[in-house]
């Protein structure tokens, strides 16, 4: 069985203060689901929020690293970095680190490889633009992002890469992709990874939807077969909405 995955991305929000009230109210709100959820706070609150979840079985993420190991990169955290502080998991090629900070599939290829050789686990975001779903490239788009930053590896691989597939135009706009479109394109890139790596493989590695997910909504899309869970933007930012979308399965 596929793992089932609700994981909130608070990107730069949260202060210290907030971090730390939010993750009061997560520890004292009731999980009836058995997916595994996450957060990712921003690098500066990585720490508390690892200390303070440390007897939880909510999962700290980083939301992004640098490729190398350590040097001349100022301003940036390697993964060995965020492996020292007990962080397992982390979000490359998320939309806006790719729209704002120019992030690559080549770029990525990287640090993917740099996740993976200090034994992380990624979550691969990757998603089309709305003129790419209005011209009906959108799937294109999404093999060619997935191929470009993933295909190098071997099957083994995979065992610590979870998909993302985020819709650009979803994303923080309130307009979510209809279960329906969430399906047919998580069939597709599920079908992509049978092509090159086999039926087994592709049928174990969990892809999550993420775009504008909603308490209202999450019950609906988690309902289909090909979708393993969300990456929650704005709705993770509160304790009821986030555990009334982990709850949704
Ligand atoms: P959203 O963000 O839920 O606010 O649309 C999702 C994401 O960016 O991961």
């Amino acid at each position: 069985m596929r793992k089932q995955i609700v994981a909130g991305n608070w990107k730069m929000n949260n202060d210290l203060v907030e971090t730390k009230t939010l993750i009061t109210e997560l520890k004292n709100a009731k999980k009836t689901s058995n997916a595994e959820v996450m957060i990712a706070p921003s690098f500066t609150n990585l720490w508390t929020a690892f200390e303070s979840l440390k007897e939880y079985s909510v999962e700290v993420i980083a939301q992004n690293m640098h490729f190398a190991e350590s040097g001349a990169y100022t301003g940036e955290i390697s993964a060995s970095m965020l492996s020292s502080i007990g962080i397992k998991t982390v979000i490359l090629g998320h939309s806006e680190r790719r729209a704002y900070f120019n992030e690559t599939d080549e770029l990525l290829a990287k640090k993917v490889d740099a996740a993976l050789k200090n034994e992380m686990r990624t979550i691969f975001c990757f998603g089309e633009e709305l003129s790419d779903r209005k011209s009906g490239n959108h799937e294109t788009i999404v093999e060619n992002q997935i191929k470009n930053a993933l295909f190098h590896l071997d099957a083994t691989a995979f065992k610590h890469i979870v998909l993302a597939y985020e819709p650009v135009w979803a994303i923080g706009t309130g307009e979510t992709a209809s279960p329906e479109q969430a399906q047919e394109m998580h069939a597709f890139i599920r079908k992509t990874l049978a092509d090159t790596y086999g039926q087994e493989l592709a049928d174990s590695v969990s892809i999550l939807y993420g775009g504008s997910v909603k308490a209202s909504n999450a019950q609906e899309i988690f309902s289909k077969p090909d979708v393993d869970g969300g990456l929650i933007g704005g709705a993770a930012l509160k304790a009821d909405d986030f555990m009334a979308i982990v709850n949704a399965f």
